[in-house]
């Protein structure tokens, strides 16, 4: 049997870090099995679903890499295959019109309230509605069991049971004609052959209604994972108060993929007590059974780790890619005015913890520079500092091969020579580069900003501070 998953998101905003662990656990599922993925677009309640959300999460889960080999399909494109579905159900008998009011469901609501039952459809339309004329308004209803249990063995949770007593004949095609969302959710499963839905776990209670629709339709009903929530750093429910919980306020906050892919598989799975998990990795070990049963709870400490390790450990190449999307966010469109991104990660992923600080601190290899940082001038610019800039200026001006090896022993010589610590010499430099204080190695600054810009700069640092 071949495995096919899905992650069946409802566009009614950005995909959150539940919605993308979720995903990822899906996917990774199907890649394990060598499976197949499946996207589908929830967006049947048409009041609250948006455009710019499904745009959000589709750009999401492609910033994640979660590729899908199906779809992504739409509830509401699929509008007349749910009516023909309902239409075969209403000719079968496990489905009927239901012809009461609105005034008579909230009275038996009231009533079911004030004797302390649990308010459900008491089935008065199930047999005989020939009194109805076609053109009076009807939900439809699935006629559930009324007798005996609805059972399943949940992945994650285990053997769940619920009565069927406790449910009732629920509403699957409203007044309007629309479908309504449980009954979707099995037609686009069975349609798409699903064979195990990963969900979270808030669809718990939504599982009964839905095998019972399975069985109606006389289908397989598939395997269930439902998978616990994540919690923040307090142990509440992770929410905007525990900082970003949109995966592209990730994007924007400077984490790469591979990072935040990392930092959510180990959200509710383990293998021993390994952290780093490359994607290959995490395909090759992904099973359901591993599924930890509790809640798991968030720690931006752990990301920043793995954003960390990320940056120093990937091929330079993709984390530059990553970089310049940063620098053109940041208003520099024109690349080629500045070096080559990859060398830009080699001289900084030590020195920064994310990749939009990473840009920032990488401004001055694209942009003139336009002042210097006040306390960097006021604790290195002393006497002497211009002379040293003029002499620098000269020596550097003769280096044959513009390398940092080469730019770092003729500064070394040149403090030596002036009987000065390197700091008197590199510090003004630096300034004279990058505007601050603070850069790698002065060499591989000068290197970043390039041999003609880079005396330039001494020029041009000479003059503002003599
Ligand atoms: N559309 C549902 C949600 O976003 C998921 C439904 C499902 O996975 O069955 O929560």
């Amino acid at each position: 049997m071949q495995v096919v998953t899905r992650f069946a998101p409802s566009p009614t905003g950005y995909l959150h870090v539940g919605g993308a662990r979720t995903a990822l656990f899906s996917w990774l599922y199907a890649r394990h099995c060598q499976g197949k993925f499946v996207m589908r677009i929830e967006d049947t309640d048409l009041e609250r679903s948006t455009q710019s959300a499904i745009d959000a999460i589709i750009d999401s889960m492609q910033w994640l890499n979660l590729s899908w080999d199906d779809g992504p399909y739409y509830q509401t494109k699929r509008f007349d295959r749910y009516r023909e579905v309902i239409n075969q159900m209403l000719e079968a008998g496990t489905a009927y019109k239901c012809y009461c009011t609105k005034e008579r469901v909230e009275a038996l609501r009231e009533e079911q309230m004030k004797q302390g039952l649990k308010p459900r459809y008491d089935g008065h339309c199930r047999e005989d509605h020939s009194e109805h004329s076609p053109d009076e308004p009807y939900v439809v209803r699935f006629k559930n069991p009324t007798t005996g249990v609805v059972a399943f063995d949940d992945m994650v949770k285990g053997h769940i049971e619920f009565q069927n007593s406790e449910l009732d004949d629920f509403i699957i095609q409203r007044s309007d004609g629309t479908p309504t969302y449980n009954f979707c959710v099995v037609v686009d499963d069975l349609d798409m052959g699903i064979t195990h839905v990963i969900r979270g776990d808030d669809h718990v209670n939504n599982t009964p209604k839905q095998i019972n629709l399975y069985k109606a339709l006389g289908a397989k009903v598939p395997v269930f994972c439902h998978l616990a929530m994540i919690l923040g750093d307090d142990g509440t429910k992770l929410s905007k108060r525990h900082g970003a919980v949109s995966v592209m306020q990730y994007r924007e906050d400077g984490y790469l993929p591979e990072a935040l892919l990392n930092y959510l598989v180990r959200l509710g799975w383990s293998h021993g007590d390994q952290e780093i998990f490359s994607v290959q990795e995490m395909i090759e070990l992904f099973t359901l059974e591993a599924i930890t049963k509790s809640a798991s709870g968030f720690n931006t400490k752990k990301l920043d780790w793995l954003n960390a390790h990320y940056m120093k450990t990937l091929p330079r190449e993709q984390v530059a890619a990553e970089l310049e999307w940063h620098l053109q966010r940041q208003g520099i469109t024109d690349l080629s005015t500045g070096p080559k991104c990859a060398d830009i990660v080699a001289a900084y992923c030590e020195r920064c913890h994310t990749l939009k600080e990473m840009a920032e601190k990488a401004r001055c290899y694209f942009e003139e520079i336009t002042s210097y940082d006040p306390a960097g001038v006021k604790k290195w610019i002393k006497e002497g500092s211009v002379d040293i800039l003029k002499a620098s200026l000269e020596v550097l001006s003769k280096l044959e091969s513009w390398n940092s090896q080469a730019i770092d022993e003729a500064l070394e010589q040149l403090a030596k020579q002036k009987e000065v610590g390197m700091g008197k010499v590199g510090q003004p430099l630096r300034l004279a580069m990058t505007g601050t204080a603070m850069s790698p190695g002065i060499g591989d600054t000068m290197m970043l900003v390039g041999r003609e810009r880079a005396l330039k700069r001494i020029e041009q640092a000479i003059a503002a501070f003599a």
